[in-house]
């Protein structure tokens, strides 16, 4: 298998052959940014690490120009940045165990063009590849763009994907806005309590994001644990740490099925739900 962009790489820790290491995927990770897998996907990760039955493999969308630098990487020019970003999802992949990192190369602009084929095209070659059952990425009411724009891409790939390549399950998880407010009888809640070091480690190798500018490796640990402790005022806690998605597979089951409405019915039904306790009391 062979990515479309010049720079993309394929980055396998563990020196499987590339096809033998994305074949054995069952849990595969679409964001747009490198750190972002690491945020949301947690619970793909630790279902599969340590274990030689379930795979777990990260795809990153965008090269990852134009983020935010300060302190030793103050002077580096977009292409270092890309550079030590690339390097730093390999070691996340390293510490995860993964079965495979994929770095696609495409621009941001590039992600945000609804008009740009070659992204849904190369996201479609890797789902029918991996054939995972289950796939994570952002959620739809995220805030940055790039984001969004990435979800919709990889709706619109799995949609264009016969029926016997599209996962069992599409999770749209939280980065860039949490997803405490949706009604918890819809919620998705990912337990993800076991191994803290290394989901605090999997975030902390992201140096060139932190230093300086972000906290991420806290913010992520602690909306976990802030998710565990708020999740139900009644009652001891199960978890010490949860991760919410939206549960996006409706999407992918029922292609005529409206993206917007389907999202904007969260935020409906949240809304009623407030309506409706004020009224109560
Ligand atoms: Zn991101």
């Amino acid at each position: 298998m062979k990515l479309k962009k010049a720079n993309a790489e394929i980055f396998i820790p563990d020196n499987k052959p590339v096809d033998e290491a994305i074949e054995r995927t069952t849990h595969l990770a679409i964001s747009a940014h490198q750190d972002d897998i690491e945020i949301m996907a947690h619970d793909g990760i630790l279902q599969c690490f340590g274990r030689d039955d379930k795979w777990f493999t990260a795809v990153v969308v965008t090269n990852g120009a134009g983020s935010p630098r300060d302190d030793i990487y103050a002077n580096f020019t977009d292409e270092d940045m890309q550079k030590i970003r690339k390097l730093e999802q390999k070691k996340a992949a390293f510490v995860g165990e993964y079965a495979a990192a994929m770095l696609l190369d495409y621009t941001s602009s590039e992600v945000k063009d609804k008009n740009n084929k070659d992204v849904v095209e190369e996201l479609k070659t890797i789902i029918s590849k991996a054939k995972p059952k289950v796939i994570y990425t952002h959620n739809l009411a995220d805030k940055h763009d790039t984001h969004v724009s990435t979800v919709l891409r990889v709706i619109k790939a799995i949609r264009e994907l016969p029926k016997e390549d599209r996962p069992e399950k599409l999770y749209g998880c939280e980065v860039w806005r949490n997803l405490d407010w949706v009604n918890d009888e819809e919620k998705v809640s990912f337990d993800v309590s076991a191994h803290p070091n290394i989901a605090s480690a999997l975030v902390e190798v992201f140096d060139s994001q932190i230093c300086g500018c972000k906290i991420y490796y806290l913010a992520t640990i602690g909306r976990r644990r802030a998710n565990a402790t708020y999740a139900a005022s009644h009652g001891v806690d199960e978890a010490t740490s949860l991760i919410y998605a939206m549960d996006l597979t409706p999407l992918i089951e029922d292609t005529q099925l409206d993206i917007k409405e389907y999202v904007l019915g969260f935020i409906n039904r949240f809304a009623n739900d407030v309506s409706q306790k004020l009224d109560k009391f």
